[in-house]
């Protein structure tokens, strides 16, 4: 009974028409193979591989979760088969370097893809999601000889790979990690250590897996200061590059989970047979975590996909639902109506708060992805820095605000459903489980607003968030306005974010009072990039009329989106306005809990 996914590839070819634009990266040198037939051919493929391959697959890992058995996950059958069909078609390797194998197409291409591929099963694309982070590491930090033996296959998605940071006592404190890694007379080292939550740590997808492990070295100084990165192949390569011998490093337990019970989330083991598990160090001694960023962040904004991703799943199946389901009588109806539940406003509020937001929260990822591409692509050093800073920015507000969003817009999608919504079989109660994770894992969103407050906010003493501040301002400002009858709420909630911003930059990074309001300060900040990208979808879509690519309808509803964005989301930033700045003092008033 659940509804079928269907790949929103207008809307997803809207933003990178119009939003987030790839006639900006084709002028890149790098970038000009992805023109538009090219692009779109390919996202239209993606969209059916998606539809008819992985998203039938979705249930099957709910109801038949990943098991350990002797030592060996064992996963869902079609999850295998499906992986096969996607390494064969090459979805891998869409945006990886050339010269390991890659199709060289800018992240944003790749991440349209990847937001398909999590609409249509969550849990399975974790895989693929973790093996292209480790890619883009490797392929910047790894040693020519690392590169040479590992990146063709991790590229291929032959092997795939995981990010092995958390222990126990060492979650979102990582500088507590204390995995030992041990020198060896032939340059390589000996890991002994328990890593937990290692998503796809262990299974058979694939002839070998390269754990990425955060270790310490014998001398090396406490905290994250101390941290290595070494890595870790299950089956060690021989000198043709060809797996041969079971490494020390496996699965001891799984972990029983809320959601996403098809990926595994292993407790892994590292030398439990005795010397230790043979690492090899990438990068330099106690640079670890500065290298480990280079993934998490890539895998940051993959996550925030992530919120796009199962809320529209979600609101897809609250659509189909409300336009079915009959109930109660509409405003205005005939006494002997009974309509169907979309013509009742409190329900197309709720689907209108989905759809719209859903596009506010693509918006933002995807012009994430976009300066990340402008800051690798571009030979201009000068607009290089420029946009990796406004990735920076955005990729706290990918992360924290689109998976917030994404938890509270499947939710509403439940709603929607009344009864049917709490029960398994139409679906929505296993997105809203599987939504659960996404503002846990990867930096819980409490550390993303922390990130955003305490790091970038202070580049260049606040003068670039300023100068971010006010290009949106000019551009929301900018006639021809086809939301005029807005414009004065969203500038309204952009005053109270720059009065906010102001507050931040005045005092200490460190202090209670700006830690009390970091996580408010990033919901105000998400809400109002999204509606200023909104701005600028809704001015685009008014300004191509009926010609063209898109029909009338879903143009107007562009425009009627961010107008409603605007009016219901706009003015709850001036409610967050005053948590943000009330202090730390209210929190501490309670002794007795
Ligand atoms: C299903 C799943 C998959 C995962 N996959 C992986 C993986 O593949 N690889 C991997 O390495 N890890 C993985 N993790 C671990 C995940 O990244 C951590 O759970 C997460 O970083 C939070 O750490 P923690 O669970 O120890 O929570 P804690 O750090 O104990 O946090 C508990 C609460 O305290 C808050 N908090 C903690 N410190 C601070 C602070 N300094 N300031 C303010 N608030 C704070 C947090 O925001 C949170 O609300 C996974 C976890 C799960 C559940």
């Amino acid at each position: 009974m659940s509804t079928p996914y269907r790949a929103p590839l207008q809307d997803i070819r809207f933003v990178l028409e119009h939003v987030a634009p790839l006639a900006a990266l084709r002028q890149q040198p790098g970038y000009a193979h992805a023109d538009d037939e090219t692009v779109v051919a390919l996202l239209e493929e993606a969209g059916r591989f998606s539809e008819d391959a992985v998203a039938p697959t979705n249930r099957d890992g709910d109801t038949d979760p990943a098991r350990l058995v002797d030592g060996e996950v064992v996963l869902p059958a079609s999850f295998g088969k499906v992986y096969q069909q996607y390494v064969a078609a090459g979805w891998g390797a869409l945006a990886h370097p050339a010269e390991f194998g890659g199709g060289a197409f800018p992240l944003v291409v790749a991440n349209a893809v990847q937001e398909m591929l999590a609409s249509a099963n969550l849990s399975w694309s974790l895989c693929p999601l973790l093996t292209q982070s480790a890619v883009h590491l490797l392929a910047r930090a790894g040693s020519d000889e690392q590169q040479k033996t590992y990146l063709p296959n991790l590229v291929s998605g032959a092997w795939t790979a995981t990010m092995a940071m958390t222990e126990p006592h060492a979650g979102s404190d990582v500088g507590a990690v204390t995995t030992r890694a041990r020198p060896e007379p032939d340059g390589t080292y000996r890991l002994t250590g328990q890593k937990i939550f290692i998503t796809y740590g262990e299974h058979q997808l694939t002839d070998n897996i390269v754990h990425l492990v955060l270790a310490r070295l014998p001398d090396a100084p406490p905290g994250t200061g101390g941290l290595s990165l070494f890595l870790v192949p299950k089956l060690l390569v021989d000198g043709d590059g060809a797996p041969h011998e079971r490494n020390d490093v496996g699965a001891v337990s799984l972990e029983h989970k809320l959601g996403i019970h098809g990926s595994p989330t292993c407790v892994l083991a590292l030398g439990e047979g005795g010397d230790g598990a043979v690492g090899f160090m990438v990068g330099e001694p106690n640079t670890g975590m500065r290298h480990m960023f280079t993934m998490m962040n890539h895998a940051r904004l993959a996550i925030g996909v992530q919120g796009v991703a199962i809320a529209e799943r979600a609101y897809q199946a609250a659509l189909a639902y409300a336009r079915e389901r009959r109930q109660g009588r509409r405003p205005g109806g005939a006494p002997d109506e009974q309509s169907a539940i979309i013509a009742h406003p409190d329900v197309r509020r709720m689907l209108l708060m989905q759809k719209a937001c859903i596009e506010a929260m693509r918006c933002v990822c995807y012009a994430n992805a976009h300066a990340l591409d402008l800051a690798h692509g571009c030979p201009d050093p000068t607009v290089r820095g420029e946009q990796q800073k406004i990735a920076d920015l955005l990729t706290p507000l990918s992360k924290a605000w689109c998976t917030d969003l994404g938890v509270e817009l499947t939710s509403l999608a439940v709603q929607v459903h009344g009864g049917m919504g709490y029960i398994e079989e139409t679906g929505v109660a296993q997105l809203y489980r599987d939504a659960r994770i996404t503002p846990i894992y990867e930096g819980t969103n409490g550390i993303q607003a922390l990130d955003l407050i305490g790091r970038k906010l202070r580049y260049d003493d606040g003068a670039f968030v300023r100068r971010f501040l006010a290009e949106m301002r000019s551009e929301i400002e900018r006639p021809p306005d086809v939301l005029a009858s807005v414009r004065g709420t969203v500038l309204d909630g952009l005053t109270a974010l720059e009065r906010c911003t102001e507050w931040m930059l005045t005092r200490e990074a460190s202090s209670d009072d700006v830690a009390a309001g970091a996580s408010p300060y990033l919901r105000m900040f998400g809400t109002l990039v999204g509606a200023w990208l909104l701005a600028r979808s809704a001015a685009r879509a008014h300004g191509l009329g009926a010609a063209g690519t898109y029909d009338t309808e879903f143009l107007h509803a562009k425009v009627a989106a961010a107008g409603f964005f605007a009016t219901h989301l706009v003015p709850q930033v001036h409610a967050l306005a005053a948590s943000v700045t009330a202090g730390a003092e209210q929190l501490t008033h309670v002794e007795a809990w």
